[in-house]
């Protein structure tokens, strides 16, 4: 029934058919969030089309080690090997402790995924719990003579490598061309060729995320920490290792590099890659203005907005562009989401009230087949939702008596139905008590924008707050425990 499944890998540059290295087990790596700042939109679009993934590995019966990182050190500005550290920076500018930056942004990172409903991964590392593992691997790395060490910095020695392996593999680029494209930057004296970049970086004497090693008292390479707990948990060669686009050239890359010269071995099976997100139809940045946050999504709290969209929406809006194709958001289209999302949901409960006939006039097998067909050709989910509103179609006109299921069928199509819909889109119904929760979560970040204006003396901002509330017909009050609402 459900037959080959077929992933586009961006080593080969096609669709190949997926075979596990020890089947029923499947490992997969997933490049996580760089925790320093609120989780952006983008990166959320890669986390829910890997989620997308697992779910319909763990559906085929799979038993999947699904591991995806928390980056919390070595990630320097602007990615590279100089520059400041994105935590240190922060934790300076707020005056706290660099781990409470860690912390902060890990919890808002896992709320944001679960209001998407997706599913925590099997292990979840952190760069800072493996420093030992990147340490040795650096060690191996430089043993193995790809690595050189300058000043209490390791570098990785690109060129050297290139003349046993291809470094531009993964992206299809020649070293010479790469080299020529290459910028100089400051500080890149202590590099042997303008492509090397460091494993281990020897610390400033301000910087205060450091650790002892061989080398230097320092902290390790934003690329390493991939390398080494990947083939930690996944071993040396393991299935499948996903990320968003813009880590092929850089920083996936550089792991196939480090793991091929640590390990001998090519890492990696699979490379998949999720595409970007662009906002009526430009790429979405900070720049540009339209860079909103999965939060000011939900609220429509942000210019671009016209109003706040329900997680699951959005989910189903998400599902309705393949994962390698641009996903472009506008107020339309996710209406237009949000409308399809409640037909579907609508047909799933509708569903459940249709009662059998003697025969069937609708081809339960041919649709369940071809469920399959569009999860199994690359994961194909918008090609799935096309023929779940066929389905959609057909129990509408069930109810209107024009389309009949037997017994059999019925079942079948329930059980269909409830399995791509739930478990392998990993939409859910959008109950009413939750949505109260939410409208309590808002009134509360409501009341206490009020109380800042009100201690910031802004007092034409906390009353514009109390009087629109009060056309709501809510009250706020005003008690010696602060503020609370009622309902008129
Ligand atoms: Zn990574």
């Amino acid at each position: 029934m459900q037959g080959p499944l077929f992933i586009y890998n961006t080593l080969t540059r096609k669709k190949e058919e997926f075979k596990a290295i020890n089947p029923p087990f499947v490992g997969i790596y997933v490049c996580g969030p760089t925790v320093y700042d609120d989780v952006h939109l983008g990166n959320c679009r890669t986390f829910i089309s890997f989620d997308l993934i697992y779910r319909y590995y763990l559906h085929l019966g799979y038993k999947v080690r699904y591991v995806r990182n928390i980056t919390d050190a070595g990630h320097l500005e602007g990615d590279r090997d100089e520059g400041d550290d994105k935590f240190a920076k922060k934790a300076k500018l707020h005056q706290v402790e660099p781990m409470e930056i860690v912390q902060k942004y890990t919890l808002g990172f896992h709320d944001v995924l679960k209001a998407f409903n997706t599913l925590p991964p099997s292990i979840e590392p952190t760069a800072t719990g493996h420093i030992c593992e990147q340490i040795e691997m650096t060690k191996k790395i430089i043993e193995n003579g790809y690595a050189y060490v300058v000043n209490g910095t390791v570098y990785f020695d690109v060129e050297k490598y290139n003349k046993e392996f291809s470094y531009g593999q993964l992206t299809n680029r020649k070293l010479e061309d790469l080299i020529a494209n290459s910028r100089e930057l400051d500080g890149q004296y202590e590099k042997r060729g303008p492509l090397d970049f460091a494993l281990w970086i020897k610390a400033k004497p301000e910087h205060i995320m450091r650790w002892p090693s061989p080398w230097s008292w320092g902290f390790p390479g934003w690329h390493i920490e991939c390398s080494a707990m990947s083939s930690k948990y996944l071993g040396d060669v393991f299935d499948i290792h996903g990320g968003g686009m813009d880590l092929q050239a850089t920083h996936h890359t550089n792991e196939i590099a480090q793991s091929q010269a640590c390990n001998h071995k090519a890492p990696v099976n699979y490379w998949m890659h999720t595409n970007m997100l662009t906002v009526d139809g430009v790429r979405m940045s900070k720049s540009a203005g339209n860079g909103f946050l999965p939060g000011e999504l939900f609220t429509g709290d942000h210019p671009v907005l016209e109003r706040g969209y329900d997680p699951m929406a959005v989910r189903f809006f998400m599902m309705q562009t393949h994962y390698r194709s641009t996903l472009d958001f506008s107020n339309e289209a996710l209406q237009a989401s949000e409308k399809g999302f409640e037909r579907l949901m609508s047909a799933v409960a509708l569903l459940e009230k249709i009662k059998p006939a003697n025969e069937s006039t609708f081809d339960v097998k041919k649709f369940e087949q071809n469920c399959y067909d569009a999860m199994s050709d690359d994961f194909n989910s918008p090609i799935l939702l096309a023929h779940l509103f066929e389905a959609v179609k057909a129990i509408n006109s069930a109810h209107a008596g024009t389309v009949s299921f037997s017994k059999d069928d019925l079942e079948k199509l329930q059980k269909t139905i409830h399995a791509f819909v739930f478990n392998v889109l990993g939409l859910k119904q959008v109950d009413a008590a939750q949505a109260n929760d939410a409208t309590d979560e808002l009134l509360n970040v409501i009341l206490k924008l009020r109380q800042q204006a009100k201690e910031a003396k802004n007092f034409s901002t906390s009353d514009m707050i109390r009087d629109e509330l009060n056309k709501l017909n809510i009250t706020i009050k005003d008690t010696k425990d602060g503020a609370t609402v009622e309902y008129k």
